[in-house]
């Protein structure tokens, strides 16, 4: 017989979303244990980007700056905490296609919203590596958190305090009671799913409508191409240093898989192929689905029936600035019944 552990939270998925949970839970002094399996890879393969600019419109992400405001000391509490770089500051150019574009730059500018990212002075492009006969529109105060080596020491971390099991979490052998719910030795008062797009196998909320995405990157090696922003065409092209770039990403809505395509590697070589004219060798090709909603707005809050049992997903493709506003705000709502916004709360649906 194994011995009984009582927490205050089983956490179900360590990715983003779970890490910002148990981030609250540490925060608050709550116990609990985490379930992991590497079936998703979302947060492990993201680009990383924080950006409150939607780069097609040149218009405010949803909520955007707030939670950037939010999310920068989050992640660096964790660089202490994890002892280790995490977030690297660095601007987006976006490239222009069109006068057209480069007016509706202008435009975005005296978005008073947006002045503290958005540079008014068209920039322009002197790498002959580069096509961009429109020149550039630099977004300032941008930059990446590198996520797969946040969740390579925050797995370390928790593997160190015994707090994660590498294991299926399986949904069948989940007691629950008004007041507590049980998983074979272990009781909790709660339990926060957080599995990304493993959510479609979760019988308590499978039938919320996530509209997953597939995306596919791959790295490459270019000594030619000297760039030290992040280029945003068709693709975006981010320097990772020593001549290493990330290119990305594609959208897929109908494969569910993990796995790297020839069709994805394909597409993506095509867009390159018209943004930059030097050569170059592909060095790594990833894939990962994000766990997009129908309408586009995070998934959080209970089960209907079952209180004790919350969700935190649907952070889309901007899985980076969400997560640490989402946690919280989950957190609140389940330990002091603070109410959750109806925008984002499942019973929207
Ligand atoms: C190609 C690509 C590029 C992206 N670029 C960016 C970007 O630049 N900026 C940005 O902000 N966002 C980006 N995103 C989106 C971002 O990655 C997601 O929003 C975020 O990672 C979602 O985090 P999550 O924790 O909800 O899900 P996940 O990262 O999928 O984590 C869920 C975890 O739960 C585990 N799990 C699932 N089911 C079970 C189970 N039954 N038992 C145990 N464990 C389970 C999974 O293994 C996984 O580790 C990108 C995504 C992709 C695919």
């Amino acid at each position: 017989m194994h011995k009984i552990m009582t927490v205050d939270y089983i956490v179900v998925g360590l990715g983003l979303a779970g890490i910002a949970f148990i981030e609250q839970l540490e925060k608050n002094n709550k116990s609990y244990v985490v379930f992991e399996n590497h079936s998703q890879n979302s947060s492990k393969v993201a680009g990383g980007m924080f950006n409150p600019v939607i780069l097609k419109r040149f218009t405010p992400v949803w909520n955007g700056i707030k939670q950037i405001e939010i999310a920068l000391p989050f992640y660096k509490t964790l660089e202490k905490k994890l002892n280790c770089n995490l977030i690297e500051y660095v601007n987006i150019y976006r490239n222009f296609k069109s006068i057209e574009e480069q007016n509706n730059w202008f435009i975005a500018c005296d978005n008073p919203i947006l002045s503290k990212y958005l540079d008014a002075t068209i920039i322009t492009n002197h790498n002959k590596h580069i096509i961009a006969p429109f020149g550039y529109g630099k977004v300032k105060n941008t930059g990446k958190i590198y996520t797969k080596k946040l969740i390579e020491n925050y797995t370390s971390l928790l593997l160190k305090k015994e707090k994660l099991k590498y294991e299926t979490f399986n949904y069948n052998k989940l007691q629950i009671t008004a007041s507590s719910i049980s998983y074979e030795n272990i009781n909790a008062k709660k339990i926060v799913f957080a599995e990304g797009y493993g959510m479609i196998n979760n019988p308590f909320f499978k039938n919320l409508p996530l509209k997953e995405a597939k995306g596919e990157l791959i790295e490459i090696y270019a000594p030619d191409l000297k760039i030290d922003f992040l280029l945003k065409s068709a693709i975006f092209i981010m320097p990772l240093g020593n001549d290493y770039y990330k290119i990305g990403a594609t959208f897929n809505w109908k494969d569910k898989t993990n796995q790297p395509t020839k069709e994805g590697k394909q597409e993506l070589i095509e867009k390159l192929n018209k943004t930059i004219t030097c050569s170059y060798k592909i060095t790594n090709h990833m894939a990962g689905i994000r766990p997009t909603v129908k309408d586009r707005r995070p998934l959080i809050g209970v089960h209907k029936t079952h209180e004790n049992i919350a969700i935190l997903n649907g952070l889309g493709t901007r899985g980076v600035m969400l997560a640490p506003t989402l946690a919280s705000i989950l957190f609140q709502h389940l330990e002091n019944n603070q109410p959750i916004d109806s925008e984002i709360n499942i019973n929207r649906f």
